[in-house]
């Protein structure tokens, strides 16, 4: 009998031995190719000489202060290389544990910047319906995966969903993907001329969505027309970077594809890529200075926010990511891998669609794939590929899930930006 509560209560996992770059062994000494990175997390593999050195490092000065009385070294060189990652304008590290953390601070920022400068009406989010932004009670209120969603429904705040820009399923058949872009895009300004523009707070949305559709990015100009309608109707834009960014999709932030630069961007699973917990939100100047130059204080925070340990491991990935070229390599290893896919898939009469940027990729699974007839069954499926893979010795990321009838079956892919092809 395990004591340990697992999510799934009747399920028996392998016990995890060891880790070397792309592979992890169980104690049976059974070993997996890690294609998913866990929950795209482990972006350099396992066992890094590098951060375990500086985790070391951390651990041989001070593992663990408390942010209400000191500052640190590390958290300091983390959210300036972080500051000098990111556009310009952004140049403050909210530093947490996680990615429901990073989101949920996130949206509470947004929410005091706009009591900050005298605007308290504004208490309403806009996201999209195929989006997952963290388990938490805030995150969760703004996600639209309604299986997650369902036992909490009573307890989360009322946010208005509209569509993601999913061109495989909604494009149709008399508009180019640029108009079916601007198409789903001005969906957010109606939704905003609906609610009264004055009340909302902000839109959220993934550059590249994750768990919830697997790998979806949007049509060129999407985003572009986003940032625009939240600028027209003054809105913050919060983008959730939590699994596309850290250099998954070829860019350290996948924003940048988009050519956009968001209010409030969070950041996490690759971040100290496994090796700590740890998440971040970055925020624009406006925002930070909303609250620094009014009461000065952000209402928010945790006991482990800005762990030293954990600071210096992510200090340590971004470094390596870049002494080793990682980003570029997500981009070339992931064209690689997304030809691959279409060699392998194209002519399998089960997967629909093949989909990604970077190292972060997915396969749209459909039972019929004239029809993009999705399989009926949902979840079952998912946990069946899962096991699958295991026993042949795959980590994959399969998910499930009929949404709005839409979403179907999808096996996102997201291995560490080390991994080769074998040409
Ligand atoms: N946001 C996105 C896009 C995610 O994919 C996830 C986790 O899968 C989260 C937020 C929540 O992150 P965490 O599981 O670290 O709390």
């Amino acid at each position: 009998m395990s004591h340990v509560f697992h999510r799934h209560c009747h399920q028996a996992l392998p016990t995890i031995a060891s880790g070397q770059g792309v592979y992890l062994t169980d104690t049976q000494g059974k070993r997996y190719l890690d294609a998913c990175g866990g929950a795209a997390v482990s972006c350099l593999g396992h066992n890094h000489p590098a951060v375990l050195e500086a985790i070391h490092r951390q651990l041989d000065s001070i593992p663990y202060a408390h942010t209400g009385f000191f500052t640190s070294e590390s958290s300091e060189a983390l959210a300036k290389i972080l500051a000098d990652l990111a556009p310009p304008l952004i140049n403050r590290a909210y530093l947490v544990s996680g990615g429901s953390e990073a989101m949920e601070t996130a949206l509470k920022l947004a929410r005091q910047y706009w009591v900050e400068v005298g605007q308290p009406q504004r208490q309403h989010f806009i996201a999209r319906r195929q989006s997952y932004h963290g388990n938490t009670l805030g995150a969760l209120s703004v996600g639209g995966n309604a299986w997650r969603r369902a036992p909490f429904a009573p307890l989360l705040m009322d946010t208005s969903l509209i569509a993601p820009c999913y061109a495989y399923r909604d494009q149709g058949p008399d508009e180019c993907a640029y108009q079916y872009g601007q198409r789903v895009a001005n969906e957010l300004e109606t939704m905003l001329l609906e609610k009264g523009p004055e009340t909302v707070i902000g839109f959220i949305a993934e550059p590249v969505v994750g768990a919830t559709a697997g790998a979806l990015t949007a049509e060129t100009g999407y985003f572009t027309r986003i940032r625009e309608i939240c600028d027209q109707y003054n809105i913050l834009l919060i983008l959730d970077e939590v699994m596309c960014g850290t250099g998954r999709t070829g860019r350290f932030f996948a924003f940048e594809h988009e050519h956009i630069v968001p209010d409030i961007v969070a950041i996490a699973k690759g971040l100290a890529a496994g090796y700590q917990p740890i998440g971040a939100t970055l925020v624009a100047d406006p925002v930070y200075n909303a609250i620094a130059n009014g009461s000065g204080f952000f209402q928010h925070g945790h006991t482990f926010m800005a762990h030293p340990t954990a600071c210096a491991a992510a200090l340590a990935t971004l470094t390596t990511l870049e002494q080793e070229g990682l980003v570029d390599a997500a981009e070339k290893q992931g064209k690689a891998l997304k030809t691959a896919l279409h060699h392998q898939f194209d002519s399998s009469p089960f997967v629909g669609d093949i989909r990604g940027r970077g190292l972060f990729l997915a396969l749209e699974l459909v039972a019929d794939k004239a029809s993009k007839q999705p399989f009926s069954s949902t979840l079952p499926l998912a946990k069946q590929i899962k096991q699958t893979a295991l026993e042949n010795g795959l980590m994959c990321y399969p998910m499930g899930g009929t949404i709005d009838g839409k979403q179907g079956h999808h096996i996102l892919l997201a291995p560490p930006y080390i991994i080769k092809s074998p040409h």
